[in-house]
């Protein structure tokens, strides 16, 4: 029983979904995948990403693109802002609230139904800024 392919899906899905929450790097797919057969060696890319797209599904966790065509991949899903630096690429949080103001400012101007925004800063890290 401990085999079973359920079993199996599931324990995959844990390990995916606990890598991407010990991290706050938001990191791809491949990096992921890296992490992951740390625990299960024998986990291939493909699993990986059909495991990330069907937590994405289950709202447990976000796929996030910055602009660059790479997914990457957040555990935190309550609304929050995201900065990208042009140097080096690094993804964190922003700690500006989110402002749900603007979603009702959109709905007011045009009788929309917002369900949210994004929003992603672009500058450079406090490390690459001194370099
Ligand atoms: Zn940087
Ligand atoms: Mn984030």
């Amino acid at each position: 029983m401990n085999n079973s392919p359920v079993k199996k899906r599931s324990k995959q899905r844990e390990a995916v979904l606990k890598v991407l929450c010990n991290t706050v790097s938001h990191p791809t797919a491949d990096w992921i995948y890296r992490q992951v057969r740390e625990v299960i060696p024998n986990i291939s890319l493909g699993t990986v990403y059909r495991n990330l797209s069907v937590l994405a599904e289950d709202g447990l966790l976000i796929k996030l693109d910055v602009g660059d065509g790479i997914d990457r991949f957040d555990a935190c899903c309550a609304p929050h802002y995201h900065f990208v630096c042009d140097c080096c690429r690094k993804v964190s949080d922003i700690a500006i609230p989110y402002t749900e103001e603007l979603d009702e400012a959109a709905e007011k101007l045009a009788s929309l139904k917002i369900r949210k925004h994004e929003l992603i800063f672009y500058g450079l890290c406090a490390e690459c800024k001194n370099n």
